[in-house]
């Protein structure tokens, strides 16, 4: 790992040797959105930081939710302006100037069937929206449309009792691929990031009060091993209550899992040139456009059993497919799906008030806790607004440094830290032909890797100039090179295949076979760079293949009889 960002997977010892010998500011415990986002808003505050995660970067909800950076209009219903305000103002400094090259506008179709009703209620709540947009305006207002003009842009949308529709902008983002560039953002920071590196305890000084660091286990060894920090912030999403227990403490709030699910559905299986939001009994559901596919959800059910591996069911899907089809005018049905995946939203369950409240009407805002000295937690909010969870818990981590060891810490810098990738894009992007022709690649390929990895794209590059064989799709019909491959091992900390096909890329929901038939090309390409032998190449594509299979036996349904496809994600 070294202070351009870079997280090489060969370095993997060095970074644990670092880990035990340093003397940090602030350990963050866990590697989703919120972890990465503290991670390097400390380091931007030049703070000594480490970062460990138990298993992979955004292995947890960070690589499994519905992918928007929005303000979220249905919050606007429960009076949540606050923050649906902070959201919006993040959702524009992501687009315009923090992560242009990931975060992108994505319009939403929200379709009207009571005509007197509903277009001024759900149009007033979008003056609302719109009005609480910062200065920039990276995404256009929203407008009305007749039903003539809705079914001209989805035509997929039945015309019965359609009465007209409402267009409206907001963002989308590859959810793993922005946790990573923000872990690699921090490391550029100089913050040493571990993955699959858990905390087994919090260590405290000899007079028992203030934490002084954590023990950690090497997942690959079992290895256990102490880092030593001032402060140890907990971004343990779903696990929180757990971390919290191995400190020995109770924080104020206690985690609820909400369980959602998604569907993934061909491009071609619902006709729409924009992404569409339908309201259902409970709660919305999203059409998102993903590249070739849709991603259609989601659910909202509460959730007790397993955190690491959460599945869909039969149930799930069932109804995201009704509640789709009630406006469609061509069904969709178990044979459009390709992949379904699920996730667990961390809410804030106050111990005051939790009297049973369903998990929609939980609020999305973030809690943060300092159960003992030394030590900060935070659970709740949303993925727009990582950047404020991040900072307001590395302020509460910080708070008492004056006082206990003479130093006062700066205030957070992030709205002004682009991410890795961001910076010159506006130059590279208009130089998409030229580049293909310097290095001999389609068009489509540097398109590809643009949106991708933004000015980083060139990294990538570069290793197909020194061995062609990357630039070949990894997947028949797939839009990834085998250079993502290679470039997830040397810069991005990629361990396992599974880290390739689940994170790094997104096979794993995006082709019906779940990336099972590019896995023993993943481990070869990984091989060569890792030392695998020919066994160890074996195995780590039967640990993949072994991981699909018990995602099936975990849902105890049987897959899709179209796709193959078991129920779970
Ligand atoms: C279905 C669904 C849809 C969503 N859609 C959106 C959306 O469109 N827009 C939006 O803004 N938000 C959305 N969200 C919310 C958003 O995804 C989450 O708020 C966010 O990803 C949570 O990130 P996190 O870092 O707090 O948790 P996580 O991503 O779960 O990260 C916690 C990490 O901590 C690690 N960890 C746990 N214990 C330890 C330990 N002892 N040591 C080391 N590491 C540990 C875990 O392995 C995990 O990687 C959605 C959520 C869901 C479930």
């Amino acid at each position: 790992m070294t202070s351009n960002g870079t997280l090489d997977a060969r370095d993997r010892g060095a970074t644990l040797s670092r880990l035990a010998t340093e003397r940090f500011d602030v350990l963050v415990v866990g590697g989703g959105i919120t972890g990465a986002g503290a991670a390097l808003d400390a380091a931007s505050r030049g703070l000594r930081v480490a970062l460990v995660e138990s298993r992979d970067l955004a292995s947890g909800t960070s690589s499994r939710s519905s992918k928007l950076i929005h303000g979220g209009l249905r919050y606007l219903e429960q009076f949540d302006f606050k923050l649906v305000y902070e959201a919006l103002r993040e959702r524009d400094l992501l687009v315009s100037k923090l992560a242009p090259h990931l975060v992108k506008p994505v319009s939403f179709l929200y379709p009207l069937y009571k005509k007197v009703v509903e277009r001024p209620y759900v149009g007033a709540g979008l003056v609302l929206y719109d009005s609480m947009e910062g200065t920039r305006r990276p995404v256009p207002r929203h407008r009305h449309l007749s039903a003539r003009g809705a079914l001209k842009r989805a035509p997929a949308l039945s015309p019965d009792r359609l009465a007209g529709a409402i267009l409206y902008y907001d963002a989308q983002v590859d959810d793993a691929r922005h946790t990573l560039t923000v872990a690699r953002t921090a490391a550029a920071h100089k913050a040493v990031i571990a993955t699959r590196v858990g905390a087994v305890e919090v260590l405290r000084g000899p007079d028992g009060t203030r934490v002084t660091g954590a023990r950690v286990r090497d997942e690959e060894s079992g290895r256990t091993f102490d880092v030593s920090a001032a402060a140890v912030v907990v971004c343990a999403g779903v696990w929180t209550d757990l971390v919290h227990e191995l400190a020995g403490v109770q924080a104020g709030y206690r985690v609820r899992m909400s369980k959602g699910v998604h569907i993934v559905v061909p491009r071609a299986a619902v006709d729409s040139d924009t992404g569409m939001v339908l309201r259902t009994e409970k709660s919305v559901l999203f059409f998102i456009p993903w590249a070739r596919h849709w991603i259609v959800g989601t659910t909202d059910t509460d959730f007790d059993v397993d955190r690491a591996e959460p599945a869909a069911t039969e149930e799930d899907v069932e109804y995201i497919l009704a509640a789709a089809n009630r406006v469609l005018a061509r069904p969709l049905t178990r044979a459009d799906v390709i992949a379904v995946y699920a996730g667990l939203r961390p809410l804030v369950d106050p111990r005051e008030s939790n009297g049973g409240k369903p998990t929609t009407k939980l609020s999305r805002e973030h809690v943060v806790g300092v159960p003992l000295p030394g030590l900060a937690s935070i659970a709740g909010g949303k993925f727009t607004t990582y950047r404020l969870m991040a900072r307001d818990v590395v302020d509460a981590a910080v708070a008492d440094f004056g006082r206990d060891f003479g130093r006062e810490v700066p205030g957070s810098v992030t709205d002004q830290v682009p991410l890795l990738g961001a910076d010159g894009l506006a130059a590279v992007q208009p130089a998409a032909s030229r580049l293909a022709e310097d290095y001999g690649v389609s068009r489509a390929a540097v398109e590809h890797l643009l949106g991708r990895y933004g000015t980083l794209a060139e990294e990538l590059l570069n290793l197909i100039r020194s061995d062609a064989g990357l630039a070949r799709p990894l997947a028949e019909g797939q839009p990834y090179l085998r250079a993502e491959v290679a470039y997830a091992v040397t810069d991005e900390d990629a361990l396992h295949v599974e880290d390739v096909l689940m994170r790094r890329t997104r096979l794993f929901i995006e082709s019906a076979d779940a990336g099972a038939g590019a896995a023993a090309d993943v481990a070869a390409i990984m091989g060569r760079l890792l030392g695998w032998g020919r066994r160890r190449r074996a195995a780590e594509t039967r640990r993949y293949l072994d991981l699909i299979a018990a995602e099936q036996t975990v849902i105890a349904v049987d897959p899709d009889p179209v796709s193959g496809r078991a129920l779970a994600g």
